[in-house]
């Protein structure tokens, strides 16, 4: 597959709801995510997101530490684990 361009954004995880829903089946933005990096817990929609066609790095507001990826490639969507330590659904 060709791309024209690599362009990244950075957002918020609203913007990347489509993407987290992708891997979840479920709206999770509003689950809160506690960072292993720094402790900081925040729901996904106030994280900070660089997102392209074929990937999402979700990182920490506070710390910038890469919660986690998710990534979109032939085979289907994955989740890549980074500092995110524990998620709270309230
Ligand atoms: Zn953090």
């Amino acid at each position: 597959m060709m791309r024209a361009e690599n362009a990244t954004h950075t957002v918020d995880g609203n913007a990347a709801a489509g993407m987290l829903w992708d891997v979840f089946g479920t709206d999770v933005t509003a689950l809160v995510g506690v960072c292993g990096g720094c402790g900081a817990s925040a729901p996904f929609a106030e994280t900070v997101v660089e997102i392209d066609e074929v990937a999402a790095i979700v990182r920490c507001r506070s710390c910038t530490h890469t919660l986690f990826t998710v990534l979109r490639d032939d085979q289907g969507v994955r989740l890549v684990l980074g500092a995110l330590h524990e998620i709270t659904r309230e």
